[in-house]
């Protein structure tokens, strides 16, 4: 089992939290998501109703605090990365890589969300905790967590584990 806490990233949350106006994240699904549009929605809608801040959906790019986009490659970023939660100056970008299966993109989606969420890796240590060890691929698996590397059994499709919920319900609470 993950300790909630050990995946909370409060600089993560911090900055999330500033970009909120009247407790509300503005959030633009580009394009170039094409039909991994209605995952990123269902899993927004489902998100929406455990936590305090709501979510909009807006068409307006440039006014978004998260803004979601498939691309073709990220090696610009890391040969080996199949998505990125990048923070801007006022903004969020949340990438995939739209070159793998679709049930690889709905879990990198997810897990590029749960980022924006205020939720790190499991393994990671730069913050002074983590989960069971700091090596991605002997740590936790996605079983417990989204925010694994390690995969453990792929579902039909993907949703937030217990552990990430209640890292982001801890965060976000009402
Ligand atoms: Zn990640």
């Amino acid at each position: 089992m993950t300790d909630p806490t050990a995946l909370q990233n409060q600089a993560n949350f911090a900055f999330t939290k500033s970009l909120t106006d009247k407790n509300t994240l503005d959030i633009y699904i580009d394009k170039s998501v094409g039909d991994m549009t209605w995952y990123i929605r269902s899993f927004i809608f489902n998100i929406d109703y455990f936590v305090s801040v709501d979510f909009r959906l807006v068409n307006n790019e440039r006014c978004a605090d998260i803004r979601f986009y498939g691309v073709d490659s990220l090696d610009w970023y890391n040969p080996d990365a199949v998505g990125l939660a990048h923070p801007q100056q006022r903004h969020w970008k949340l990438y995939a890589e739209n070159t793998h299966s679709k049930i690889e993109q709905q879990r990198t989606y997810l897990h590029e969300f749960l980022h924006s969420m205020g939720l790190e890796h499991p393994f990671d240590d730069r913050d002074g905790d983590y989960h069971f060890n700091t090596d991605p691929f002997t740590s936790a698996t996605t079983d417990d967590t989204i925010m694994a590397y390690r995969v453990g059994a792929i579902p039909k499709w993907w949703y937030p584990r217990k552990a990430d919920m209640d890292a982001i319900t801890g965060l976000w609470s009402y």
